[in-house]
């Protein structure tokens, strides 16, 4: 996934020995979703789906399966702001495997990326195999494979017997019972203006999650000096760009948290609350958007700070 992960464990009933098998199994559990679902591995399987020809299922493994799944009912929920087949667009402007570039695309350059994507060319078929009716469609998992790999390793430690942690895979998190203090693990929410200032603290436990998507991290100017960042709007066809600099999520699984964090930053408030409160129970999401002098202005759900115990 190109990044990096951590697991905080507290009062763990493990010892060092049973520590170091763990730590094998979660390694050897994340090798094995981007065994499935990493497009920068030539050999993944999500990689032979894309070379793959229209209209020829290829067979993938269950876990890569449920991904599909959900991402094609958060394409439909989100109006398609979440699109998991934006890969050829996230390529074009300098975020996929074919590398940075500083000249935005050409008018036929983006015409040709976007005759290429689109959710609806994508079919989880009854028997699992996964098919699409363009050849050159690219599957694109990375602002859900994250969450999902979070989801995976909580799975996994809770089968250990381990009732008190905190997972965490390049800064998408899950907490389950308590930290050291007895108290629900505290996540600090960054100041999206790539700095290491904390914009607030929320609070997890019972397995809440918290993901967020910016463009404060993975970004870089253009000769125009346009800011570019790697969530690409596919309505534009176009990185998006507005006030929003990062939206957090909070819900039950990592997964979803992960996906919608990123639906919403293509949404924006405006488009994205009303949505939510009817789409997703449950789900809570805080907006950071840019103001003049350096600040930035919190929108969010009514329920936001009483469900993350969040204060700024
Ligand atoms: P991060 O990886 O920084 O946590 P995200 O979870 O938002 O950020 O994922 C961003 C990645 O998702 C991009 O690098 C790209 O691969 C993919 N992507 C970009 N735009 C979209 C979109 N509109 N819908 C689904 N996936 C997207
Ligand atoms: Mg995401």
């Amino acid at each position: 996934m190109g990044t990096t992960y951590s697991i905080r464990l507290a009062d763990s009933p493990l010892d060092r020995g049973a520590l170091r098998r763990l730590q094998g199994d979660v390694d050897a559990a994340l090798a094995e979703v981007n065994r499935q679902m990493s497009t920068w591995d030539p050999g993944s399987e999500i990689s032979r789906f894309n070379r793959a020809g229209a209209n020829e299922p290829v067979a993938i493994s269950p876990d890569f399966q449920l991904v599909v799944r959900r991402a094609l009912e958060i394409a439909e929920a989100t109006g398609g702001a979440f699109d998991p087949t934006v890969g050829a667009l996230v390529n074009l402007w300098g975020f996929g495997p074919d590398g940075l570039r500083r000249a935005p695309p050409t008018p036929d350059q983006i015409a040709a990326a976007r005759a290429v994507i689109g959710w609806r060319h994508l079919r989880l078929l009854p028997d699992g195999r996964l098919e699409k009716d363009i050849a050159d469609l690219k599957l694109d998992l990375g602002a859900i494979a994250k969450g999902f790999g979070v989801d995976r390793v909580a799975a996994l430690l809770r089968e250990r017997g381990i009732e008190n942690f905190l997972v965490e895979i390049g800064g998408e998190t899950l907490g389950v019972g308590r930290n050291d203090q007895g108290e629900p693990w505290r996540v600090g929410v960054l100041k999206p203006d790539g700095s290491a200032d904390l914009q607030g603290v929320a609070r997890l436990t019972d397995g809440r999650a918290i993901a967020t998507s910016g463009d404060y991290r993975n970004f870089y100017r253009d000769e125009n000096g346009e800011l570019r960042a790697h969530i690409v709007d596919p309505r534009t066809a176009a990185p998006v760009g507005h006030a929003v600099a990062s939206v957090s999520v909070l819900a039950d699984d990592c997964l979803t948290a992960d996906a919608l964090a990123t639906a919403l930053f293509v949404l924006g408030p405006e488009e994205g609350l009303p949505l939510f409160a009817a789409q997703f129970p449950g789900v809570e999401a805080l907006f950071l958007l840019r103001r003049e002098n350096g600040r930035f202005e919190e929108v969010a759900t009514p329920g936001f700070a009483g469900a993350a115990g969040y204060a700024p």
